[in-house]
């Protein structure tokens, strides 16, 4: 474990999960164990934690309509772990974060992010609010500026 001099907010979070992988035997200490898969599932943690902060514009959203934007925008954001984010060994890319290394984080960690899941807790928390939607919120999000962008079913979109 090493912190480096200047560390990335979620980096403690980053060396715990190598922490716990060392110590339940996953990937780190056995014999033949993935290197790249433990760098994966501790930059997918790290990842998934930074993302999870666009959510705060749902819970602050005063209107419908701010509502459905920022739900599709923190979507948008989660997505985007798997077409921008890459896992890193040093200071060497070594391939992008992949929907298995999500799974793997839920897996191993229990850290889950499903979109047809939590939108019941948006609607509700939205409605004790007096925020009437006007359609459910979606999970099937089709993205304005890349319509080839879409929410890859591992953070739970409708089929
Ligand atoms: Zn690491």
């Amino acid at each position: 474990m090493a912190i480096r001099e200047n560390p990335r907010p979620l980096s403690i979070v980053h060396e715990l999960v190598h922490a716990l992988d060392d110590k339940r035997n996953w990937y780190i200490k056995p014999k033949g164990g993935s290197k790249i898969s433990a760098e994966a599932l501790a930059y997918g943690t790290e990842y998934l934690l930074e993302a999870v902060v666009a959510f705060k514009q749902v819970e602050e959203a005063t209107t419908a309509l701010e509502a459905m934007d920022a739900w599709g925008d923190a979507w948008y954001i989660m997505q985007s772990i798997l077409e921008n984010q890459y896992v890193w060994m040093g200071s060497k890319k070594k391939r992008k974060i992949k929907p298995s290394d999500i799974k793997d984080v839920e897996v191993k960690l229990g850290l889950r992010f499903k979109c047809v899941e939590l939108r019941n807790d948006y609607e509700e928390y939205l409605r004790e609010k007096g925020i009437c939607l006007p359609t459910c919120l979606p999970c099937n999000l089709e993205y304005r500026d890349d319509p080839r962008l879409r929410l890859d079913p591992v953070f739970g979109a409708d089929p």
